[in-house]
């Protein structure tokens, strides 16, 4: 065997790995459309069709604001396209200075850092703390983020994992440590897949009660709660009773990029430690002004957030009441339960190509097995009629597929 085949053959297991557990990744490759937001055009290997998007983390539609784009644009023609460097070498553009302002403002902290994404704000930003803090116990949330898991991982501190939101549990852990040992204690606001919240103030109470710092992920949440987009945590008053709020400038700001926010000091001590921020290349100029204006439209405007709140419930009562299995949560994601791996692919493929709705399969190990749900995030921009024609394909594919409906829609 030459050497080529020696390695292809580890690579070729490695695929039918993926096909035998049916974990398998077929892409869907869209044309956005500014102006048709959120229908697209979707280049299917049978060419362009136009499909409505069902699935997208643009949560409110503000990668196609005029605000943002008119800041990208113009930004972008001033000082060019790439940041030129990293944070420390020539890549600090007045745009990044402006947004942390920003950021740590609508948090309610003193500072805010700029990552290349929330995936690297959340492993850099928990190693780094960890590895501050001597001999640091990590208490970590079971339903946490793979990027919160790899940052625990790479601080090398001890772990230990909470059931998903026990408070119960949460609290034996924090009363079994060394009562001086430095915990940090790290979580979720809103969590992606299910859509349930952190009880925070409870769990301030237990860091309070029992010496721990907090950091939490409202990846899910900044620019969508709170009367400015703080997140979860301006929404029900716990801003400053949380040490480090993380998030994501991808999704409710519509952008790219990742945050802490904290302390001056807490951000001075990450910002000179931190890996992840210091050996890579800056965010550029205009993804940072498109983000900052985001921001402060969010941190002014309510409209965007009022609108999604009303489609997001009339899309679960929509679903519900045509007797669909849609798991009921305080927020804005909508899962569909379906149980099945293999039917959960096939609704997808079918809503897709017979109903021109997409909306991606979600399988093991993004959740857990028997629990593979269609994942769906309305938008403001999804209007009642679309709504409806989602809740008709759900349903004849249900139908087509054998799925149980609740019995009053069956009446229906
Ligand atoms: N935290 C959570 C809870 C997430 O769901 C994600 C990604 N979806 C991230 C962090 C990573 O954020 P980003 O996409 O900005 O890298």
């Amino acid at each position: 065997m030459g050497r080529r085949m020696i390695y292809d053959h580890f690579f070729r297991s490695a695929v039918d790995t993926l096909h035998d557990e049916r974990r398998y990744r077929v892409f869907t490759t869209l044309e956005r459309d500014v102006e048709r937001f959120p229908r697209a055009i979707w280049h299917s290997s049978d060419g362009p069709r136009d499909v409505v998007v069902w699935c997208t983390n643009d949560y409110l539609g503000m990668s196609r604001h005029p605000v943002t784009i008119e800041a990208a644009m113009r930004t972008a023609q001033r000082m060019g396209v790439g940041a030129g460097g990293t944070r420390n070498i020539a890549g600090t553009s007045l745009p990044i200075v402006e947004l942390e302002k920003s950021l740590a403002r609508i948090h309610g902290k003193e500072k805010a850092l700029v990552f290349t994404s929330g995936y690297v704000s959340n492993e850099t930003g928990i190693a780094t703390i960890a590895q501050l803090l001597p001999n640091c116990l990590i208490l970590s949330d079971a339903q946490n983020h793979n990027s919160m898991i790899e940052g625990v991982r790479r601080s090398g501190a001890e772990k230990v994992i909470f059931r998903h939101n026990d408070l119960a549990h949460l609290e034996d852990l924090l009363a079994a440590a060394e009562p001086a040992r430095p915990k940090l204690i790290v979580f979720e606001s809103v969590y992606s897949m299910d859509g349930d919240v952190a009880p925070i103030h409870a769990i301030c109470d237990l860091a309070e009660r029992y010496g721990a710092m907090t950091y939490i992920d409202e990846v899910h949440a900044a620019g969508l709660y709170g009367a400015s987009g703080g997140g979860y945590a301006e929404e029900v008053g716990a801003l400053e009773r949380l040490d480090v709020i993380e998030a994501t400038l991808a999704k409710g700001f519509g952008c790219i990029g990742g945050y802490l926010a904290a302390s001056d000091l807490i951000i001075d001590a990450i910002r000179s430690n931190a890996h992840g921020f210091i050996f890579t290349t800056a965010l550029p100029p205009a993804i940072a002004a498109a983000a900052h204006a985001a921001v402060e439209h969010l941190a002014t405007s309510s409209e965007e957030r009022r609108r999604h709140r009303t489609q997001v419930a009339r899309t679960k009562a929509v679903l519900n009441a045509a007797g669909l299995p849609v798991k009921l949560n305080p927020t804005h994601i909508v899962p569909v339960i379906v149980g099945d791996p293999e039917l959960t692919k096939r609704a997808s493929d079918m809503l897709l190509m017979e109903h021109g709705i997409y909306v991606q399969p979600i399988n093991y190990p993004t959740v857990p097995r028997g629990t593979e749900r269609l994942r769906i995030t309305p938008t403001p921009f999804h209007s009642d009629d679309l709504i409806d024609g989602l809740a008709d394909g759900l349903v004849a594919v249900w139908q087509k597929l054998g799925l149980p409906l609740k019995p009053q829609a069956a009446a229906a």
